[in-house]
């Protein structure tokens, strides 16, 4: 499949148009989502007209963008105006969000074609698209195999070539784990570079919208266009968008490179012995790997399981069948509320709403939500110690290649533990990247992480295309 670049050059020149691209992406779309279930709601006609105005644009001799007709999924908890977006949730079923988000406006104003929605879990919570109302999606690679997740069907739209690039979010994982599972690149940029106006909120403090791409370069040019200040998102970094595509190859020669321990800890031999390889090859190019420990990578779980559905308590109070989506009549508003939260919410999302409002409950609070918060100051401080000495971070993304269907949902704690390696970046605020590195069982892909610190994005994508160079040639 062309790359998101080369479709917007050819966008540009003449030598295809955006619905030629958008017809072509629907044609893939209609041949195997019935079989992967990666699109929710699939938007023939908003595309073909979105894909109009911008060969109208080229007609009229002017440029529609960096994104000129590409097509892209957008992941089913990202408002677009009129459109709809149900979070893979019941409660949501038949929505339509009535603006858009900061991200679907600069991705259209950058002429890109949004293709629809794709599944997730149930408001992003798991890690394999199993929680989603609208049912599982399937991991192109090995349909037996779940995609990852959060965003598994935006990594699946990508992974079975139906659109080049889509938009994911990441809470604690949530692009970087399903990238790595559908050998994609997948960014979860710093905390407030990329605006989460229009982003159906998870956990607000750890929430953000990043790329998933098949190479380096495409996702960096996503995210170029999705990045920057946005005075509707209060938490918004002041700066204006990073220039990242430029610096691609700047490589990562002088570059020092550390190898945290406890981001290996519990992992496969073949997600092991990947990582190892990913050193070498970073040495190799100029690099100075050295072997750390950040001990506090190890509370990262414990502490994210009571802040983030803390939050996620908090945020889905909105839900209550008057604003959104389900009502479920009944006597009085509080049975109303209760029928049409019990039908609306699945299982993983009730367990959270309960484990965040327990944690937040007089009595519970400093013991839980209050400590989880020190331990989160102790990580921040954590990777601020490590960034005094070295340049960027290096790990594995998840801890196995994709796994079958079913194998962690009658445990929950397995599935939590899918994240254990990507958890600490949303922790700390951080920009990660997980980049496809080598093959595990099954010969299925396997994704090596690079954590580095915020704003770092640039030199992640220098370091990623590294390992990416060496994977293709
Ligand atoms: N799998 C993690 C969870 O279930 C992270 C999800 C995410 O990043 N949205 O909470």
């Amino acid at each position: 499949m062309k790359s998101a670049i080369d479709i917007a050059n050819d966008v540009r020149t003449g030598a295809t148009t955006a619905v030629a691209e958008a017809e072509r992406s629907l044609a893939a779309i209609r041949s195997r989502n019935e079989e992967l279930n990666v699109f929710v709601h699939v938007d023939d006609e908003g595309a073909l007209e979105t894909a109009q105005r911008v060969d109208a644009q080229i007609a009229r001799g002017e440029d529609p963008g960096a994104l000129a007709g590409v097509p892209l999924a957008l992941k089913d908890n990202l408002c677009h105006v009129g459109k709809l977006t149900t979070a893979g949730s019941r409660i949501l079923e038949g929505w339509r969000s009535p603006y858009s988000a900061t991200v679907v406006n600069l991705v259209l104003k950058a002429g890109a074609v949004p293709m629809g929605k794709t599944n997730m879990d149930e408001f992003a919570m798991g890690s394999s698209t199993e929680t989603s109302y609208y049912g599982p999606t399937r991991n192109p690679l090995d349909p037996a195999r779940v995609p990852g997740g959060s965003s598994g069907g935006s990594a699946a739209a990508v992974a079975a070539d139906m659109t080049p690039i889509a938009l994911g979010s990441d809470t604690g994982g949530s692009i970087r784990q399903p990238a790595a599972l559908c050998g994609l690149v997948g960014v979860k940029p710093t905390y407030g570079l990329v605006s989460r106006f229009g982003l159906i909120a998870f956990a607000s403090s750890l929430d953000q919208i990043g790329p998933f791409a098949k190479n380096v370069t495409d996702a960096a040019l996503l995210l170029e266009v999705i990045a920057g200040h946005d005075p509707r998102d209060s938490t918004s970094l002041p700066e204006g968008a990073p220039s990242l595509v430029a610096g691609v190859d700047a490589g990562v020669a002088g570059k020092r490179i550390g190898l945290v321990r406890e981001l290996l800890e519990g992992a496969d031999d073949d997600v092991v012995a990947a990582v190892g390889r990913a050193r070498e090859v970073l040495t190799e190019a100029g690099a100075t790997v050295v072997d750390l420990s950040i001990p506090e990578c190890r509370l990262g779980l414990s502490a994210y399981y009571l802040i983030a559905p803390a939050e996620a308590s908090s945020n889905l109070a909105r839900f209550d069948g008057v604003r959104y989506g389900l009502r479920v009549d009944a006597d009085d508003v509080a049975a109303m509320n209760e029928a049409t939260r019990t039908l609306g919410f699945g299982a993983e999302v009730k367990r959270r709403i309960m484990l965040g409002t327990y944690a937040l409950s007089a009595g519970y609070y400093d013991a839980y939500y209050g400590q989880a918060l020190k331990v989160r100051t102790q990580m921040i401080n954590a990777f601020h110690r490590a960034y005094d000495q070295v340049d960027l971070l290096l790990g594995a993304t998840a801890p196995s290649v994709a796994f079958k269907f079913g194998e962690k949902t009658s445990n929950p704690l397995a599935m939590y533990l899918s994240d254990v390696f990507t958890i600490p970046t949303n922790l700390a605020g951080d920009a990660a990247i997980s980049v496809p590195f080598g093959r595990g069982e099954g010969d299925l892909p396997i994704g090596v992480q690079l954590l580095g610190p915020g704003r770092s994005e640039a030199q992640l994508f220098a370091a990623a295309r590294v390992l990416e160079v060496e994977q293709t040639s």
